[in-house]
Protein backbone atom coordinates (compact mmCIF):
# COMPACT_ATOMS: atom_id res chain seq x y z
CA UNK A 1 0.00 0.00 0.00
CA UNK A 2 1.53 2.97 -0.80
CA UNK A 3 -1.23 5.47 0.61
CA UNK A 4 -4.35 5.54 2.87
CA UNK A 5 -6.43 8.94 2.72
CA UNK A 6 -9.93 9.70 3.95
CA UNK A 7 -11.83 13.38 3.99
CA UNK A 8 -12.59 14.23 8.30
CA UNK A 9 -14.78 16.64 6.88
CA UNK A 10 -15.22 18.99 3.98
CA UNK A 11 -17.57 22.19 3.44
CA UNK A 12 -17.82 25.76 5.02
CA UNK A 13 -18.01 24.41 8.55
CA UNK A 14 -14.75 22.92 8.36
CA UNK A 15 -12.57 20.81 6.45
CA UNK A 16 -9.91 18.56 7.03
CA UNK A 17 -8.15 15.37 5.77
CA UNK A 18 -5.45 12.15 6.50
CA UNK A 19 -2.97 11.04 4.41
CA UNK A 20 -1.04 8.03 5.63
CA UNK A 21 2.26 6.72 4.39
CA UNK A 22 4.32 3.72 5.48
CA UNK A 23 6.47 6.90 7.13
CA UNK A 24 3.99 10.29 7.89
CA UNK A 25 0.58 10.69 9.09
CA UNK A 26 -0.08 14.06 7.98
CA UNK A 27 -3.49 16.62 8.18
CA UNK A 28 -4.17 18.49 5.06
CA UNK A 29 -5.83 21.49 6.68
CA UNK A 30 -7.32 21.29 10.59
CA UNK A 31 -10.99 23.75 10.12
CA UNK A 32 -12.20 21.98 13.25
CA UNK A 33 -11.37 22.22 16.75
CA UNK A 34 -8.93 19.77 18.60
CA UNK A 35 -11.89 18.46 20.18
CA UNK A 36 -13.65 17.99 16.84
CA UNK A 37 -10.33 16.43 14.89
CA UNK A 38 -10.12 14.05 17.93
CA UNK A 39 -13.15 12.42 17.19
CA UNK A 40 -13.44 12.25 13.59
CA UNK A 41 -9.66 10.87 13.82
CA UNK A 42 -10.88 8.33 16.62
CA UNK A 43 -13.83 7.53 13.85
CA UNK A 44 -11.00 6.02 11.50
CA UNK A 45 -9.19 4.72 14.19
CA UNK A 46 -6.64 7.14 14.47
CA UNK A 47 -5.75 9.86 16.84
CA UNK A 48 -3.73 13.24 17.34
CA UNK A 49 -1.04 11.76 19.32
CA UNK A 50 -0.01 9.66 15.90
CA UNK A 51 -0.64 12.74 13.93
CA UNK A 52 3.23 14.05 12.44
CA UNK A 53 2.08 17.31 10.82
CA UNK A 54 -0.24 19.33 9.42
CA UNK A 55 0.18 21.23 6.25
CA UNK A 56 -1.92 24.54 5.98
CA UNK A 57 -3.10 25.76 2.52
CA UNK A 58 -4.42 28.89 3.55
CA UNK A 59 -5.25 30.72 6.95
CA UNK A 60 -9.36 30.68 6.52
CA UNK A 61 -11.20 29.50 9.36
CA UNK A 62 -12.66 26.41 7.99
CA UNK A 63 -9.01 25.02 7.46
CA UNK A 64 -7.22 26.76 10.13
CA UNK A 65 -9.54 26.55 13.04
CA UNK A 66 -7.74 23.96 14.85
CA UNK A 67 -4.66 25.20 15.53
CA UNK A 68 -4.80 26.70 18.60
CA UNK A 69 -6.50 23.56 20.21
CA UNK A 70 -3.15 22.06 19.13
CA UNK A 71 -1.46 23.39 21.91
CA UNK A 72 -1.84 20.48 23.81
CA UNK A 73 -0.47 18.28 21.07
CA UNK A 74 3.05 20.58 20.62
CA UNK A 75 5.03 17.54 18.45
CA UNK A 76 2.64 18.39 15.40
CA UNK A 77 4.82 20.14 12.87
CA UNK A 78 3.24 22.37 10.96
CA UNK A 79 4.03 23.29 7.75
CA UNK A 80 2.74 26.53 5.67
CA UNK A 81 4.11 29.61 3.79
CA UNK A 82 5.49 32.02 5.49
CA UNK A 83 2.41 34.31 4.80
CA UNK A 84 0.13 32.10 5.94
CA UNK A 85 2.09 31.11 9.40
CA UNK A 86 2.20 34.59 10.07
CA UNK A 87 -1.63 35.38 9.87
CA UNK A 88 -2.61 32.05 12.00
CA UNK A 89 0.10 32.31 14.61
CA UNK A 90 -1.28 36.23 15.39
CA UNK A 91 -4.68 34.43 16.44
CA UNK A 92 -3.12 31.65 18.57
CA UNK A 93 -2.36 31.31 22.00
CA UNK A 94 1.08 29.33 21.53
CA UNK A 95 3.29 29.19 19.37
CA UNK A 96 3.13 26.53 16.72
CA UNK A 97 6.39 24.36 15.78
CA UNK A 98 5.98 26.07 12.11
CA UNK A 99 7.89 24.55 9.13
CA UNK A 100 7.75 27.19 6.42
CA UNK A 101 7.93 26.60 2.81
CA UNK A 102 8.32 28.85 -0.19
CA UNK A 103 5.59 28.31 -2.42
CA UNK A 104 6.60 26.78 -5.48
CA UNK A 105 9.31 24.86 -3.91
CA UNK A 106 9.49 21.35 -3.27
CA UNK A 107 10.54 19.63 -0.46
CA UNK A 108 10.71 16.13 1.33
CA UNK A 109 9.04 15.48 4.95
CA UNK A 110 9.95 11.40 6.05
CA UNK A 111 8.74 9.24 2.75
CA UNK A 112 6.41 12.39 1.69
CA UNK A 113 7.59 15.01 -1.39
CA UNK A 114 5.60 17.90 -1.26
CA UNK A 115 4.97 20.32 -3.80
CA UNK A 116 2.65 23.72 -2.86
CA UNK A 117 1.56 25.64 -5.76
CA UNK A 118 -0.26 28.91 -5.30
CA UNK A 119 -4.39 29.27 -6.48
CA UNK A 120 -6.20 31.79 -6.59
CA UNK A 121 -8.45 32.76 -3.62
CA UNK A 122 -8.98 35.67 -1.34
CA UNK A 123 -6.55 34.62 1.14
CA UNK A 124 -2.91 36.07 1.95
CA UNK A 125 -0.80 33.55 -0.05
CA UNK A 126 -2.97 30.43 -0.55
CA UNK A 127 -1.91 27.23 -1.88
CA UNK A 128 -3.08 23.61 -3.22
CA UNK A 129 -0.30 20.91 -2.74
CA UNK A 130 0.54 17.37 -4.49
CA UNK A 131 1.92 14.86 -2.15
CA UNK A 132 3.90 11.86 -3.95
CA UNK A 133 5.63 8.85 -1.64
CA UNK A 134 7.48 5.63 -3.71
CA UNK A 135 10.10 5.09 -6.38
CA UNK A 136 9.87 5.34 -10.23
CA UNK A 137 10.49 1.44 -11.46
CA UNK A 138 9.87 0.28 -7.81
CA UNK A 139 7.10 -2.02 -7.50
CA UNK A 140 7.15 -2.86 -3.83
CA UNK A 141 7.29 1.41 -3.75
CA UNK A 142 5.61 2.53 -6.54
CA UNK A 143 5.59 5.77 -6.89
CA UNK A 144 2.31 7.52 -6.26
CA UNK A 145 0.59 10.99 -6.26
CA UNK A 146 -2.34 12.84 -4.47
CA UNK A 147 -3.24 16.55 -5.27
CA UNK A 148 -4.92 18.62 -2.99
CA UNK A 149 -7.08 21.51 -4.65
CA UNK A 150 -9.83 23.54 -2.75
CA UNK A 151 -10.78 27.10 -1.99
CA UNK A 152 -9.77 28.58 -5.28
CA UNK A 153 -11.68 30.86 -7.52
CA UNK A 154 -10.47 29.85 -11.49
CA UNK A 155 -7.95 27.29 -12.06
CA UNK A 156 -5.16 28.80 -13.91
CA UNK A 157 -2.44 26.86 -16.43
CA UNK A 158 0.04 25.65 -13.41
CA UNK A 159 -2.78 24.18 -11.65
CA UNK A 160 -4.07 22.19 -14.68
CA UNK A 161 -0.26 21.24 -15.30
CA UNK A 162 -0.19 19.73 -11.25
CA UNK A 163 -3.43 17.69 -11.45
CA UNK A 164 -2.30 16.18 -14.83
CA UNK A 165 0.52 13.22 -13.00
CA UNK A 166 -1.43 12.46 -9.86
CA UNK A 167 -3.57 9.17 -8.94
CA UNK A 168 -5.96 11.16 -6.64
CA UNK A 169 -7.39 14.84 -7.04
CA UNK A 170 -9.34 16.21 -4.30
CA UNK A 171 -10.60 19.21 -5.90
CA UNK A 172 -13.65 21.52 -4.76
CA UNK A 173 -17.40 21.63 -6.38
CA UNK A 174 -18.09 24.61 -4.20
CA UNK A 175 -21.68 25.99 -5.43
CA UNK A 176 -23.99 25.71 -7.88
CA UNK A 177 -24.69 28.88 -9.71
CA UNK A 178 -27.97 28.93 -9.89
CA UNK A 179 -28.76 27.95 -6.34
CA UNK A 180 -26.12 30.90 -5.19
CA UNK A 181 -28.00 32.91 -7.61
CA UNK A 182 -31.48 32.32 -6.06
CA UNK A 183 -30.10 32.31 -2.58
CA UNK A 184 -31.70 34.83 0.18
CA UNK A 185 -29.33 34.54 2.78
CA UNK A 186 -26.16 35.75 1.49
CA UNK A 187 -25.95 39.73 -0.01
CA UNK A 188 -24.58 40.47 -2.85
CA UNK A 189 -21.35 41.16 -2.17
CA UNK A 190 -20.67 38.13 -0.41
CA UNK A 191 -22.35 36.01 -3.69
CA UNK A 192 -19.54 38.50 -6.19
CA UNK A 193 -16.81 37.14 -3.71
CA UNK A 194 -18.08 33.23 -3.74
CA UNK A 195 -17.86 33.50 -7.56
CA UNK A 196 -15.52 35.94 -8.68
CA UNK A 197 -11.78 34.95 -9.75
CA UNK A 198 -10.47 34.84 -6.08
CA UNK A 199 -13.34 32.94 -4.66
CA UNK A 200 -14.60 28.86 -5.42
CA UNK A 201 -15.14 26.75 -8.34
CA UNK A 202 -19.02 26.18 -9.30
CA UNK A 203 -19.60 23.03 -10.34
CA UNK A 204 -19.73 23.96 -13.70
CA UNK A 205 -16.32 25.27 -13.36
CA UNK A 206 -15.25 22.27 -11.65
CA UNK A 207 -16.67 20.27 -14.25
CA UNK A 208 -14.33 22.23 -17.42
CA UNK A 209 -11.43 21.70 -15.29
CA UNK A 210 -11.79 17.79 -15.05
CA UNK A 211 -13.16 17.77 -18.51
CA UNK A 212 -10.00 19.99 -20.29
CA UNK A 213 -6.97 17.84 -18.32
CA UNK A 214 -9.20 14.66 -18.45
CA UNK A 215 -6.21 12.34 -17.56
CA UNK A 216 -5.94 8.72 -17.51
CA UNK A 217 -3.75 8.80 -14.73
CA UNK A 218 -6.38 9.07 -12.32
CA UNK A 219 -7.76 6.75 -9.98
CA UNK A 220 -10.05 8.55 -7.97
CA UNK A 221 -11.51 11.95 -7.99
CA UNK A 222 -12.97 13.62 -4.69
CA UNK A 223 -15.57 16.66 -4.93
CA UNK A 224 -15.53 18.53 -2.15
CA UNK A 225 -15.65 21.89 -0.17
CA UNK A 226 -20.14 21.71 -0.98
CA UNK A 227 -21.62 24.78 0.16
CA UNK A 228 -24.64 23.43 2.51
CA UNK A 229 -27.12 26.11 1.29
CA UNK A 230 -25.93 27.11 -2.58
CA UNK A 231 -24.78 23.13 -3.59
CA UNK A 232 -26.27 19.38 -3.23
CA UNK A 233 -24.25 15.86 -4.16
CA UNK A 234 -26.98 15.84 -6.54
CA UNK A 235 -26.06 18.91 -8.62
CA UNK A 236 -23.09 18.14 -8.33
CA UNK A 237 -23.14 14.54 -9.82
CA UNK A 238 -25.56 16.13 -12.33
CA UNK A 239 -22.55 18.45 -13.26
CA UNK A 240 -20.64 15.74 -13.65
CA UNK A 241 -22.76 13.61 -15.73
CA UNK A 242 -20.43 13.81 -19.12
CA UNK A 243 -16.90 14.26 -18.12
CA UNK A 244 -17.91 10.43 -15.45
CA UNK A 245 -18.29 9.09 -18.83
CA UNK A 246 -15.09 9.99 -20.66
CA UNK A 247 -13.33 8.68 -17.66
CA UNK A 248 -14.81 5.64 -17.37
CA UNK A 249 -11.97 3.97 -15.16
CA UNK A 250 -11.91 6.83 -12.58
CA UNK A 251 -13.80 6.69 -9.75
CA UNK A 252 -15.67 9.49 -8.78
CA UNK A 253 -16.42 10.39 -4.72
CA UNK A 254 -19.08 13.55 -4.07
CA UNK A 255 -18.37 14.53 -1.01
CA UNK A 256 -21.86 16.31 0.70
CA UNK A 257 -21.18 18.77 2.96
CA UNK A 258 -20.02 18.44 6.83
CA UNK A 259 -19.50 14.55 5.95
CA UNK A 260 -16.20 12.93 5.52
CA UNK A 261 -15.14 9.89 3.91
CA UNK A 262 -13.94 6.25 4.76
CA UNK A 263 -10.08 5.46 3.92
CA UNK A 264 -9.14 4.94 0.35
CA UNK A 265 -5.97 2.57 -0.16
CA UNK A 266 -4.37 3.21 -3.03
CA UNK A 267 -2.18 0.36 -3.95
ZN1 LIG B 1 -10.81 29.91 1.92
ZN1 LIG C 1 -12.59 26.95 2.60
Amino acid sequence: MAMRFCILGSGSSGNAALLVTEGARVLVDAGFSARKLAALLAAVGESLEKIDAVFLTHEHGDHAAGLDGLKKHPHIRVFANAATARTVQAGLSWRADWQVFETGARFRFRDLEVESFSVPHDAQEPVGFRFTTGRDGDLFAPRRSLVFLTDLGHAPQNVRERIRECEVVVVEANHCPELLKADSKRPWSIKQRISGRHGHLSNDATRELLADVASPHWRRVYLTHLSRDCNSPAAVEQALTGVRAALAACEFAVVGPGEGTPFYELA
